[in-house]
């Protein structure tokens, strides 16, 4: 151990993780805590790291108060529709009524909007979204946080939190490594905001062999946002609620501003309009849901893949319509050149010229996530002015961990944040966690340098594996004592793929599935202990692979637990094939008890605080 030197950071605010909620939340914390140390810990480099590294087109949710387009309530609504009734209204509202404010700062920091020529507003997109010239939207927000933090961090990866031993759950710091030097560091801290992103590569993807490593969600973000507070014993809720996306095939190509600023429209191979054809269908398994407006995602998703499993794919995008406007066939390309480039080189190579050729679209594997149209994630005390009891317990977006919080993919239970509602959640998180420190609540943590010391035995226990396990290789890199990182990762996205709904089966499992799927887990959980690294990039490897294993864990038992098909179009539950709002209208909350490793669940009630004050007040 001793070659891999150990460096001490004490501070008041660790922010974990430097993408959009992390950029956020070290910034608010430098404007509250003008006096504190605040830490910023990034496994890539904050200029380019997280889902937003590549740039974007449009900033997906801004109310525009100012001019009265939105409320707050209306995102509410919009959002608990879209989760087929299931999300935590207190924390929505929570972020849209903040979220103006944050984009109008990008809009101060330079980042390019567009404009409306009639109207001088923000040119819309759709409700929700506005357009940007967003190449450069991570380097603006990077900058904001590199000027506000004592120190940001690159290339460490955090593997496991600290806990304080002089007070029971309470967060002590974190522990992780640097994966260019390969020295171990701590940082002590009396607050720490996980804003780790989400979960991709946990299912198996269709893009396998030559073009692995290809998906929707950003391919680094591996579930450490839900690994690290799921491993000290935190809540944690919705984790059944997976996301599947309609996108264009093969280059995951974004749909959002094709349906909503291109006006084009899906149609199946013989030309036809499928969606309406699994109306009835669908309206047996999920009731009136069905004629809600928007139709919700998954619903949207489900005839699609109805569509594709009858044998009426391939379904396509009309696009040769609306590129026949020179302005809009502008759009339609800059719209990827800014976000997605890899789609237009894949159309480039197989001769798709969308102007003349409808292209392909797919839905794809399943990702973990709490900010786009799903809300997976911890389970975090709300804003004490709108939570009822049971969702409030003293600073808004702590877990239930003490002085642990927060944002971004990690919070569970509010969806629809998008970039700028995650960063706006990670402003919300700093702004709690600096008053948490001010009355004190942190005071007296203690964190022995024998809990530092086990975490780096166990950080590089993979090098040594390997060190030792290489001399018994029989063949390529086939040994009995190990187990490579890639072995590891296909291994698992195997058992989640055909067991936990994934593309293999169409989405669908049941309840026995599942169960095998969890001894399946386990299993590899214990083969885990044996993962080899030859460098420092495989060790990085080697702990993305633990974090999303339980990170898996955690959905495989969410999933089981919900005896019902919330979501058709997102998975389905084959033994109980229909949404069933008489047991299951309420949120799942989870805890792994961090010495059995056992999970226990429990129902939350689902409060639907908007509609219900509104109601009060007209009674
Ligand atoms: C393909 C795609 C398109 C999208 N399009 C839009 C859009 O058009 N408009 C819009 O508003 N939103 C869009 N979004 C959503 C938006 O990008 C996310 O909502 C937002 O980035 C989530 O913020 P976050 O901070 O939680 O995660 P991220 O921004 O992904 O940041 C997570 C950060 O944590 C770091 N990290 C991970 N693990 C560790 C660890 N163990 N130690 C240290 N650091 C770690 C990562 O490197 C990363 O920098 C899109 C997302 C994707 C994937």
């Amino acid at each position: 151990m001793a070659k891999h030197k150990t460096h001490y950071e004490d501070c008041d605010v660790l922010v974990v993780g430097g993408g959009m909620a992390g950029t956020g939340a070290t910034f608010e914390a430098r404007h509250w805590g003008r006096d504190m140390k605040i830490i910023c810990v990034e496994k890539a480099n904050i200029d380019r790291s997280g889902a937003v590294a590549q740039g974007l087109y449009a900033i997906n949710c801004y109310m525009g108060m100012q001019w009265g387009e939105n409320q707050p309530e209306d995102h509410v609504r919009y959002a608990r529709n879209d989760l087929m009734g299931m999300v935590r209204e207190d924390l929505g509202y929570d972020m849209a009524r903040h979220v103006d404010s944050t984009v109008h700062m990008f809009d101060e920091w330079g980042l390019p909007m567009m404009k409306n020529e009639k109207t001088g507003r923000y040119l819309r997109e759709g409700k929700w979204q506005i357009m940007i010239h967003g190449e450069s939207y991570k380097p603006i927000v990077a900058e904001a946080a590199k000027k506000s933090a004592d120190k940001i961090y690159n290339r460490i990866m955090i593997t496991h939190l600290l806990m304080d031993e002089a007070q029971e759950n309470r967060v002590g710091g974190a522990v992780g490594f640097n994966m260019r030097t390969g020295d171990f560091h701590v940082f002590r801290s009396k607050t720490v905001i996980v804003a780790a992103g989400g979960a991709s590569h946990i299912f198996k993807p269709r893009a396998v062999g030559e073009g692995m490593g290809r998906t929707w969600y950003a391919p680094w973000s591996n579930g450490s946002a839900y690994a690290l507070p799921i491993a000290v014993g935190a809540k944690m809720t919705q984790m059944e609620n997976r996301i599947v996306l309609c996108r264009f095939k093969d280059g995951y190509g974004p749909v959002g501003a094709y349906f909503l600023h291109l006006k084009t429209y899906t149609q199946n191979a013989n030309g036809e309009n499928y969606e309406k054809k699994w109306y009835d269908q669908t309206k047996e398994l999920v009731g009136e849901y069905i004629d809600h407006h928007p139709t919700p995602t998954c619903l949207r998703n489900h005839a699609f893949i109805q569509e594709t499993i009858a044998g009426g794919g391939p379904i396509h995008m009309v696009t040769t319509e609306a590129f026949q406007d020179p302005h809009l066939e502008t759009v339609g390309w800059e719209n990827f050149l800014g976000m997605t480039v890899g789609q237009a080189v894949v159309w480039a190579s197989q001769n798709i010229d969308p102007k003349y050729t409808n292209p392909e679209l797919t839905t794809s594997e399943p990702y973990v996530m709490g900010s786009h149209a799903t809300c997976s994630g911890a389970w975090v005390s709300g804003p004490e002015d709108l939570s009822p009891p049971e969702y409030f317990w003293g600073y808004n977006r702590m877990l239930t961990i003490d002085g642990l919080f927060g944002a971004g993919d990690t919070v569970g239970g509010s969806a629809h944040k998008f970039s700028s509602g995650s960063f706006t959640e990670g402003r919300l998180a700093a702004k709690a966690a600096v008053k948490y420190i001010n009355d004190k609540k942190a005071d007296g943590i203690k964190v022995t340098d024998k809990q530092c010391e086990d975490f780096k035995v166990a950080i590089f226990k993979p090098l040594e594996t390997y060190q030792v396990a290489q001399n018994e290789i029989t063949g390529g890199t086939v040994s009995p004592s190990y187990i490579s990182p890639i072995q590891g990762l296909q291994r698992l996205q195997r058992i989640m793929d055909e067991y936990v709904g994934g593309i293999a089966t169409n989405y669908m499992t049941n309840g026995n599935m599942l169960k095998r799927g969890l001894e399946l887990l386990t299993w590899l959980e214990e083969d885990l202990e044996k993962v080899g690294a030859e460098d420092l990039h495989q060790l990085m490897r080697a702990w993305e692979l633990k974090h999303r294993a339980l990170t898996s864990q955690c959905v495989t038992e969410h999933t089981m637990f919900r005896e019902e098909t919330r979501w058709p179009g997102y998975y389905y539950r084959g033994d109980h094939m229909k949404l069933d709002d008489d047991n299951w209208h309420c949120l799942t909350v989870s805890r792994r008890d961090p010495k059995t490793g056992k999970f226990s669940l429990e129902k939350v009630p689902v409060y639907h605080i908007v509609d219900e004050n509104e109601k009060k007040k007209a009674s």
